[in-house]
C-alpha cells in the first residue's frame, strides 16, 4: 500500500520518497490512519519498526491542514527519555517536515537553557523534549501550552525505568485537557498502562 493511500498529502509523501521509503511498515499502516482520525492511541513498537514516522507523519499531516497557522506556540509535544533520543526524533521530524512550513526543536538537559528559550519565543510547532528540561522551561514561563493539540510519549517503558513517572504527571496537568494522546512503548507493563489511563480518555485505539 502506498503512503498516499494512508491519507498523507504530497509534501509529506515527497519528503519520505526522497528518503527512499517505498512502502509503510506494519506499525505505520496501522497507526497513521488511527492517528489521523484523532483517536488516542497506545501501541507496542520496538526501535527499528518505523515507529517514529508512524506518529510524526500523521501529526504533520494534521497540522499542515490546520486552518489557523498562528505558529507561535507549540502544537505537539513529544516526550522522550533521553537527550540522544530527543536529538534523533527531532532530526526525523525536520526531515519529514522539510516541504511544510512546520518547525521543530529538541529541548534536553545538560546544556544552557537560554538558546532553547530564544527558539521557543521565535515559535516552534513541534517540541521534542526530555521531561526534566521540559518542566524547567515551563517553570521559567518559556513554554505556553494553550495551543497544544497532541502529546506523544515515546519509549514509555524506558521513561518508567528511568524514574520519570512523577515528572510525566506534573507535565500532563499543565496541558489542555482536550488533546490527542499517543503512547509508544517497547514493552507493555502495568506501569505503562497506568500512565496511559492517567492521560487518556475512552476513544483509545489499542495496538498494544
Ligand atoms: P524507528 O523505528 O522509528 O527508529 O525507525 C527505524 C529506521 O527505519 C529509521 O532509520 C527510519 O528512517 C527507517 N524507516 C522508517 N519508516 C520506513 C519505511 N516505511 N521504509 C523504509 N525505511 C523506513
Amino acid at each position: 500500500m502506498p503512503f498516499s493511500k494512508l491519507g498523507l498529502s504530497s509534501p509529506l509523501v515527497q519528503a519520505i520518497t526522497e528518503l527512499g521509503y517505498k512502502t509503510p511498515t506494519p506499525i505505520q499502516e496501522q497507526a497513521i490512519p488511527a492517528i489521523l482520525s484523532g483517536n488516542d492511541l497506545i501501541a507496542t513498537a520496538q526501535t527499528g519498526t518505523g515507529k517514529t514516522a508512524a506518529f510524526v507523519l500523521p501529526l504533520l499531516e494534521r497540522f499542515s491542514n490546520a486552518e489557523t497557522l498562528r505558529g507561535k506556540r507549540i502544537r505537539a509535544l513529544i516526550l522522550v527519555p533521553t537527550r540522544e533520543l530527543a536529538v534523533q526524533v527531532e532530526a526525523s521530524v525536520a526531515q519529514y517536515a522539510k516541504h511544510t512550513p512546520l518547525t521543530s526543536m529538541a529541548a534536553y538537559g545538560g546544556v544552557d537553557t537560554a538558546p532553547q528559550k530564544e527558539r521557543l519565543i521565535e515559535g516552534v510547532d513541534i517540541l521534542v523534549a526530555t521531561p526534566g528540561r521540559l518542566l524547567d522551561l515551563a517553570h521559567q514561563r518559556a513554554l505556553h501550552f494553550d495551543e497544544l493539540q497532541v502529546m506523544v510519549l515515546d519509549e514509555a517503558d524506558r521513561m518508567v525505568d528511568m524514574g520519570f513517572v512523577d515528572d510525566i504527571h506534573k507535565i500532563i496537568v499543565r496541558l489542555p485537557e482536550n488533546r490527542q494522546n499517543l503512547l509508544f512503548t517497547a514493552t507493555m507493563t502495568n506501569d505503562v498502562r497506568a500512565i496511559a489511563h492517567a492521560f487518556s480518555d475512552s476513544k483509545m485505539t489499542d495496538l498494544a
